[in-house]
């Protein structure tokens, strides 16, 4: 049997229940890399009860043990990193050094959730009676399922296992079927590491497996991250056991360029958002509200730095800016979104075609004569696209950034104080970026508003997602 035909449960690689697979490929060339199982209800079932069986054992080890497990993890990932990065790039198509910054982050992220494990706290609150005390304890909450999407993929398990498991939940992971291989790879790694079984489990599949997994009675958190309509269906599975969700969806970027942005750090940053992973990032700038003033040099400057973009395969080009898109289904929406603005009155200053090259490539595009009613300005693109609307003031560009269904990150590019802490009250989004490209940090707080999800992820407040509360009255004489 091929070492990717099983899952990965209470500590051991096991054969799927189900006979079902699913065909893996290279975004790159198209090429079928391996087959995976499509894991179905009884593999779900048996991976949920190895999480359940282990937890309470977990939850009892002081969190500083918890944490040395999530750390001697992380070390491990890095010794192999040039392997890891390969395969990510191999099965998603990140360019090389992107997929090495992945796995990095992953394990300095994993390094940052352990440090959490002394600093978790409850709190005393004072009582209305004589001689009791209320204690606010925080506790895990149980069996975790997290839920993966292809983008990050290696760094998402480690954004939802890392609080879990130091937390004190156990988890089942279930990988996205787009990229499966890079969580087998994860998974030897920490196999290696000496984890009690059940603690961390693997299931791969795609709608069928995370269907049962977010409809499990065994899950107390189904962690998130993917499509909104997903997460609509997630949360509708989940409310028949009122499981807790956290869903971290789509976004919709708003960038507000003023007249007096710094042209240069403003061209680069909206570049990099559409560039970075192919532009295939949740919380990167997908539409821009330019000022009349700089409208004109700023479409020069991002269409000069687009039409220069190196893109190819990246395990045969090492100097590339990006690599393909993940699969036909995002070739076929970028595509469609960019024909539909051209109809619509639209200019194409660079690109605005699907590119003559093997994988799902499609040009770097910049659009110009942007309006409020196209597709390509309120629908996700998830590709290296960037259209721009020009405004003529701040207070516009506000009404129209907020006027949207997604809430996830915003950002602003101006030298005026004033004008930039405007923005920052007046953008009803989960992070707001000020000069600067739109990525998080892993101690702030990642969460949208309204469609864009519910709950958040990374720092304290991501940490505590993944607890909840008991509070102990004790009454003494
Ligand atoms: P997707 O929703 O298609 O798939 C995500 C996961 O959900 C996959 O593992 C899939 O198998 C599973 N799934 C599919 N149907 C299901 C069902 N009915 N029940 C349970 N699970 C089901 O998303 P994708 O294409 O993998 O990811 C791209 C999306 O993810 C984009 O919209 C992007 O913005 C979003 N994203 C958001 C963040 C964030 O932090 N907000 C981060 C990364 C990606």
């Amino acid at each position: 049997m091929d070492k990717f035909e099983r899952n990965y449960i209470n500590g051991e690689w096991v054969s799927p229940s189900s006979t079902a697979t699913l065909q893996v490929h290279n975004p790159s060339t198209r090429e079928f890399i391996a087959s995976v199982p499509d894991s179905n209800a009884d593999d779900v079932d048996r991976a949920v009860a190895a999480a359940r069986a282990a937890q309470p054992a977990w939850e009892r080890l002081p969190a500083i043990q918890r944490a040395g497990f999530i750390r001697t993890v992380a070390q491990k990932l890095r010794e192999h990193k040039t392997r890891l990065a390969r395969r990510i790039s191999l099965e998603q198509g990140k360019i090389l050094p992107l997929a090495e910054v992945e796995i990095d982050f992953t394990a300095n992220y994993m390094d940052y959730m352990a440090e959490w494990a002394r600093r978790i706290e409850g709190e005393i609150l004072n009582s209305d009676r004589p001689g009791e005390t209320i204690y606010l304890h925080r506790r895990p909450i149980g069996v975790v399922a997290g839920i993966l999407p292809w983008n990050f993929p290696f760094f998402l398990i480690a954004r939802k296992m890392a609080p879990a498991l130091v937390a004190g939940n156990t988890i089942v992971i279930k990988s996205s079927e787009e990229t499966p291989l890079n969580a087998f790879d994860f998974t030897e790694l920490l196999h290696e590491c000496g984890l009690p079984a059940g603690v961390f489990n693997l299931v791969t599949g795609g709608r069928t497996t995370g269907a049962a997994l977010s409809a499990h009675k065994d899950v107390g958190l189904i962690s998130f991250t993917g499509h909104v309509g997903t997460g609509m269906k997630i949360m509708e599975a989940a409310s028949k056991n009122l499981t807790r969700v956290n869903l971290e969806l789509g976004g919709k970027a708003p960038a507000i360029v003023l007249d007096d942005c710094d042209l240069e750090l403003t061209a680069n940053a909206l570049f990099n958002s559409r560039v970075l992973n192919t532009g295939q990032v949740c919380n990167a700038a997908e539409r821009v509200y330019v000022q009349r003033g700089i409208a004109d040099r700023l479409a020069d400057r991002v269409t000069r730095l687009m039409a220069e973009t190196q893109y190819g395969n990246p395990l045969t080009d090492p100097n590339l800016h990006m690599g393909p898109l993940m699969n036909q289904a995002g070739l076929d929406k970028v595509a469609a979104l960019v024909e539909s603005a051209k109809a619509q009155g639209a200019q194409v200053r660079t690109g605005g075609r699907v590119a003559d090259r093997p994988g799902f490539h499609y040009e770097p595009t910049v659009l110009v004569g942007c309006t409020d009613g196209m597709d390509v300005m309120t629908k996700e693109i998830f590709g290296p696209v960037l259209p721009l609307r020009v405004v003529d003031s701040l207070d516009e560009a506000l009404a129209l950034a907020n006027d949207s269904e997604y809430g996830l990150t915003s950002s602003v590019f101006t030298q005026n104080l004033n004008a930039a802490m405007k923005a920052a009250r007046e953008l009803r989004f989960g992070e707001t970026y000020i000069n600067r490209e739109h990525f998080e940090a892993m101690q702030g707080f990642h969460a949208g508003r309204r469609k864009s999800g519910i709950g958040g992820a990374d720092g304290k407040h991501g940490l505590y997602e993944y607890m909840e509360t008991q509070v102990v009255y004790l009454q003494t004489p």
